[in-house]
């Protein structure tokens, strides 16, 4: 499995986890979410359990159900974490746990080690039995509504670790935290080289014309992603340069909000017909991927952000990608150097701007880019670094880490 990796992922990430697998060999790992299609965290899911499961450790992938006032309350707890004001009253936080309480009766939860990604699955801790239980933090707590923030630290410190993307997340919810950027994996359907046939053919499949510059920026249809201030900063620079804006995105299965976003991101968009907007299916990952190689610049213009693996994704494929300076994406982006950080709708189109006037400057912006993305942000680099910490907890007693 590893072999694949050789001469893309830096040799030392490699090197070490082969390591670590040794040790942790023939253990097993079970992961809970509560989608298993559409966001960031699915999709690293989808490429991480195959990959542990080649290093020999029994991994599984578990998503909790609920109704839809459980999916309603955790978009809630979502969008109160990142900063706007929610109400979220006693009856709604039993019913989350009541919906785990139901999840933990019916999940097998036995695994040397169980990763609880974000705030949906969280009471199921409560529920738990054995092995070393770690939450994973994917969202911006940078500046969270602070009462949902204690009543989610009340599970978080139940755990054993807890894990963060962004240093600045860290503090408060667990006594023992850890900062771990996520990943991309390059040899995904999302990620890996096409040809240039393949390519022109999604674009006329999706009606994309390839005959100008294409800015794209592909999110779920989510408000702190920004997409009307995508297509204001599209306007300021549609003004001067003759360009396309693609906003790609797709449904997840929890959250509720997308519908609604969606349908005020086409009212805004009005019949502008440079402006497209793509509803893709689940599991577009070779279109997505398609639609960030055509393109000139790849935006992520977040207000919040947990990390952005679209920026990963885009820097990947050699493009210069500009990023609303906010959660993860700081780390991605090096400003003027691997990309651009941008405050408002006028910094963006300005950038925008600058990069389809100068094109030297973006293709050497795209390399370092790329080269960045290939050095920090590659999915073995990921999973070495969770065999670390879980490795760390089952060595606590010793004082030494032997690898
Ligand atoms: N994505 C996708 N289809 C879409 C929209 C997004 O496959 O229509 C993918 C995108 O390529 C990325 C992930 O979903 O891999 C989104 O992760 P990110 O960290 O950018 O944001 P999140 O959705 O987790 O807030």
């Amino acid at each position: 499995m590893l072999e694949s990796y050789r001469g893309i992922s830096p040799r030392g990430d490699l090197l070490l986890l082969r390591k670590l697998a040794d040790h942790l060999e023939g253990k097993t790992f079970l992961h809970i979410n509560s989608t298993r299609e559409g966001g960031g965290v699915a999709e690293i899911l989808q490429r991480m359990v195959p990959i542990l499961l080649g290093l020999g450790i029994k991994a599984r992938w578990e998503v909790i159900r609920g109704d839809d006032a459980f999916f309603d309350m955790t978009k809630k707890v979502h969008n109160a974490l990142q900063g706007y004001t929610e109400v979220i009253d006693g009856n709604m936080w039993d019913h989350h746990f009541k919906v785990n309480e139901e999840n933990a009766a019916s999940l097998d939860l036995a695994a040397d080690a169980v990763l609880v990604h974000d705030p949906q699955p969280v009471p199921l801790v409560s529920f738990r039995t054995e092995g070393a239980w770690i939450w994973r933090c994917h969202i911006d707590v940078s500046n969270p509504q602070e009462d949902v923030f204690r009543q989610i630290g009340k599970y978080a410190g139940k755990f054993d670790a807890a894990i963060y993307s962004v240093s600045r997340f860290a503090g408060s919810m667990c006594p023992n935290e850890f900062i771990l950027p996520p990943s991309i994996d390059p040899l995904s359907n999302k990620n890996k080289e096409l040809t240039d046939e393949e390519i022109m053919e999604a674009a006329g499949r999706l009606g994309v014309p390839t005959d100008r510059p294409v800015i794209l920026q592909v999110s779920r249809f989510d408000r702190f992603k920004d997409p009307t201030g995508v297509i204001m900063a599209y306007r300021m620079v549609r003004k001067y340069n003759d360009c396309v804006l693609v906003l790609a995105g797709s449904p997840a299965t929890d959250d509720p909000e997308g519908a609604e976003v969606l349908n005020e991101v086409r009212d805004f968009a009005a019949d502008d017909p440079d402006i497209h907007i793509l509803l893709l299916p689940p599991f577009s990952d070779r279109d997505i991927n398609a639609l960030q190689r055509l393109s000139t610049i790849i935006l992520q213009k977040s207000l919040k952000e947990g990390f952005g693996l679209t920026v990963a994704e885009g820097m990947w494929k050699g493009k210069p990608v500009i990023g609303g300076a906010a959660g993860g994406i700081p780390l991605q982006i090096t400003h003027g150097v691997t990309g651009f950080l941008v405050h408002s709708i006028e910094g963006t189109a300005f950038r925008i701007r600058q990069l389809l006037n100068n094109n030297e400057m973006a293709v050497r912006m795209g390399q370092q880019a790329r080269e960045y993305v290939r050095r920090n942000f590659l999915i073995t680099r990921q999973v070495r670094d969770y065999l670390s910490v879980w490795y760390t907890l089952v060595s606590k007693a010793r004082g030494l880490i032997e690898l």
